[in-house]
């Protein structure tokens, strides 16, 4: 094994929870957040309440408070990326409402500078950079796929397999588009998919591994007696493959015997690097906002099922 350095790994499965920042412009409102500990504990307040009943300690395996760095939370997640070039499968995604950083995780901030890359750029470069220099007899390929799922179909964005090239149209349609797919965005799920592929040179040993990066859905509640039509299709449909993801993340969690992959697209486009030998990384994101006290429990809720 030449890049897998995971040596912390107790299961295949870890959850980290990302607070954003409160932004720029927007009113100083009361934070959530009353405290967050060196190993992953995170106390949030509930604001309408008093006594032992407005705090609630969740524990998660690492909390990025809101002046984490997009290089330090990548730095996190490098040694689990790199492990693909072991031929290990790996899924990341980002949980949480609209607005809670997901896209921001995951891509970065639109007109990026490098600097604010966020996972996905980041992983590619990295891989991409290894894959080239190769410090070993092994030859590597790399290949790009990226879909969308929304309302239960899949639909390719764009499949290339000029890595640089893929980034190139990426952070351009990013930012030109940003506007217009933003609320879309927070509608469907975006998988992109590194596919890597080894060769030895000295023994003719092949090896394959595959890195899934998601940016999900906005996990928020819509309201039943307001939602109509087109709309409630698609909450529906997100209610649907998001506990469809919690399901199968749980049983595998629980190590059960059965894990109900089928009960999505997303986790049938997942599935293989979910289970098995694959690790599995989840972003759950929050916005420190009183507004979102709620979104924010059950976002928690959510991640405590499966940590
Ligand atoms: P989501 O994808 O969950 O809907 P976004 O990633 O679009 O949320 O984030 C909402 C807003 O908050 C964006 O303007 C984004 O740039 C900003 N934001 C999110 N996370 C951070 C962060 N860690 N630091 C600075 N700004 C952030
Ligand atoms: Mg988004």
């Amino acid at each position: 094994r030449l890049y897998n350095e995971v040596q912390d790994l107790k299961g295949n499965i870890r959850v980290y929870c990302r607070i954003r920042p409160f932004l720029p412009g927007q009113s100083k409102k009361r934070t959530t957040v009353e405290y967050i500990g060196e190993n992953g504990e995170l106390v949030i307040s509930n604001p309408s309440k008093q006594g032992k009943d407005s705090h609630r300690l969740f524990k998660l395996n690492k909390v990025f408070g809101p002046a984490a760095t997009q290089e330090e939370v990548f730095l996190d997640t490098q040694p689990l990326i790199r492990s693909v070039l072991d031929g290990y499968n790996v899924c990341i995604f980002a949980y949480g409402q609209t607005g809670s950083g997901k896209t921001y995780t995951m891509s970065g901030p639109t007109m990026t500078s490098q600097e604010d890359w966020g996972v996905n750029y980041r992983a590619l470069h990295d891989l991409f950079q290894i894959s080239q220099n190769r410090k070993s007899s092994i030859s590597y390929e790399v290949g790009v796929q990226m879909v969308e799922i929304y309302n239960e179909q899949v639909r390719d964005l764009l499949s290339s397999d000029d890595v640089l090239e893929l980034m190139r149209i990426g952070l351009m349609n990013r930012a030109v588009g940003a506007t217009a797919l933003n609320e879309r965005s927070s509608r469907s799920h975006s998988v992109l998919t590194i596919h890597v592929y080894g060769m030895d040179l000295e023994t003719g040993a092949v090896l394959r591994g595959n890195l899934h990066l998601v940016d999900l859905a906005g996990s928020e509640r819509v309201d039943r007696s307001e939602a109509t039509g087109e709309r409630l299709r698609e909450a529906q449909h997100i209610n649907k493959s998001l506990s469809a993801l919690g399901d199968v993340i749980f049983s595998l969690a629980q190590k059960s015997q059965h894990v109900p992959y089928r009960n999505s697209k997303l986790t049938q486009v997942l599935q293989s690097s979910l289970g098995g030998q694959a690790k599995t990384l989840m972003f759950v994101q929050l916005n420190p906002d009183v507004d979102s006290y709620s979104e924010t429990i059950s976002t928690l809720k959510f991640a405590e099922r499966v940590s």
